[in-house]
């Protein structure tokens, strides 16, 4: 039986990998549903080639648009639109696997209506688990549902522990590119354009992932994802920069060993490696020339140049509520400076005022996250006016 799967944001940077995977592996899987948000374009080619049951866009008016393109296409996969049509597709029974690669909070709630189904999760969207790590973890323990991450370092970290090892492991150390502004000189970062901070040395990724790399606060996401996927404390938690992306992250183990994995830094090779779990399939991507490759390096993280990073630690270790406003405050500086609305120094600015405004508070439900993350984002959007290049 082929394993039958939907994609949230078949239409993101992940999205796509995923089909160029499964396209390799045809034999292994079946495209049951492919979501966007209002790509229509991209979205009807992808229906042509999969052939899907269901395709997903946010709007009626997208739905319209998919709908008449299909209609020319003489397909049979039926559209739907709407909040409450994708929580109810994800936990449809014919489903056996979900990729949740929808960007930012907006991933949030389909994520958890698919853990809620108890299936096998693919996670790329690390804000599910910033917004509210403890939630979603204790969903997929009653839920029995697998949660196998694809965010590169987390992928690298599972394929490195072994479940005998468990109790020996000692800290995990998470790798990082160090962006594009590694090397660039601080007096020139109030400068900065939209173009240079998506231009990543590494890695193809869709926007908001790549200013988040530029600032570094990817990094400091990934410190939190970290410790709820894998139930660590912060202090078990450290980052080196190692620009080449060669080593994607490293489990250290009380006997001093570190064990590591190694690749090309192509997202291809986490995907697959969550598809064909616990086996291994084809992820079209070849084995890296050691030989060929530059001298691997490490190094330590300026607090000068990435704020951003050391801000995240500080709200990683006060936990409860603060990590869900700061991702709602990076959400609205990102995109604001995506616009052109503001410079690249004040996206710090910005969710460090709106951190130190807010009153920690327990999270209890998914009501409370979706309300912490509602007023943060009307926080912080009061807060960027004074930012705002006129
Ligand atoms: P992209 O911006 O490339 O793609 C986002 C996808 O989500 C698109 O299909 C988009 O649809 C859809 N989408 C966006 N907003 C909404 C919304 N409001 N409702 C429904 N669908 C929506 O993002 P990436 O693929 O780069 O990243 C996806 C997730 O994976 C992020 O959480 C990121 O942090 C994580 N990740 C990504 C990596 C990468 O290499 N790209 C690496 C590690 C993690 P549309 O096309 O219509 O806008
Ligand atoms: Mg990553």
């Amino acid at each position: 039986m082929k394993n039958s799967v939907i994609i949230l944001g078949s239409t993101g940077s992940i999205g796509v990998n995923t089909l160029e995977v499964i396209s390799a592996n045809q034999d292994n899987f079946s495209i049951f549903a492919l979501t966007a948000n209002s790509s229509v374009e991209n979205l009807s080619s992808q229906c042509k080639i999969y052939k899907p049951r269901y395709a997903h866009v946010s709007r009626e008016e997208d739905a319209k648009k998919l709908s008449l393109n299909l209609k020319n296409m003489d397909l049979n996969t039926e559209v739907l639109f709407g909040r409450e049509s994708l929580n109810a597709l994800v936990a449809l029974q014919e489903i056996d696997t979900v990729v949740c690669a929808i960007s930012g909070s907006a991933g949030l709630e389909s994520s958890l209506n698919a853990v809620k189904s108890g299936k096998k999760i693919l996670l790329a969207n690390k804000e599910s688990l910033v917004m509210c790590g403890k939630l979603f973890m204790d969903l997929a323990k009653e839920s029995n549902a697998t949660i196998l991450p694809i965010d590169s370092e987390h992928n690298a970290l599972h394929q490195c522990f072994s479940s005998n090892d468990e109790k020996f492991v000692q800290k995990i150390i998470l790798t990082a590119s160090g962006g594009p502004f590694l090397k660039m000189d601080l007096n020139d970062f109030d400068k900065i354009t939209k173009e240079q901070a998506l231009d990543h040395p590494t890695w193809n990724m869709g926007n908001k992932i790549s200013i988040d790399s530029a600032t570094m606060m990817n990094k400091g996401l990934e410190i939190i994802e970290a410790m709820y996927l894998f139930d660590l404390k912060l202090s078990q938690v450290d980052v080196v920069i190692h620009p080449q992306s060669i080593v994607h992250s490293m489990v250290c183990y009380s006997d001093g060993s570190i064990i590591s994995q190694v690749s090309k830094n192509d997202m291809k090779i986490p995907i697959s490696y969550c598809l064909g779990w616990p086996e291994r399939i084809s992820s079209c991507v070849n084995l890296i020339d050691l030989t060929k490759s530059q001298p691997l390096t490490f190094e330590n993280i300026s607090k000068e140049r990435f704020p951003c990073f050391y801000l995240a630690k500080e709200v990683a270790a006060i936990g409860e509520s603060v990590p869900t406003v700061m991702n709602a405050a990076n959400e609205v500086a990102v995109s604001a400076f995506l616009k052109n609305s503001i410079n690249f120094n004040d996206i710090y600015k910005i969710i460090y005022e709106t951190v130190e405004k807010h009153n920690k508070e327990k999270i209890i439900s998914i009501e409370d996250v979706f309300r912490i993350d509602n007023d943060s984002r009307i926080k912080a959007t009061e807060i960027l006016k004074h930012y705002i290049n006129l």
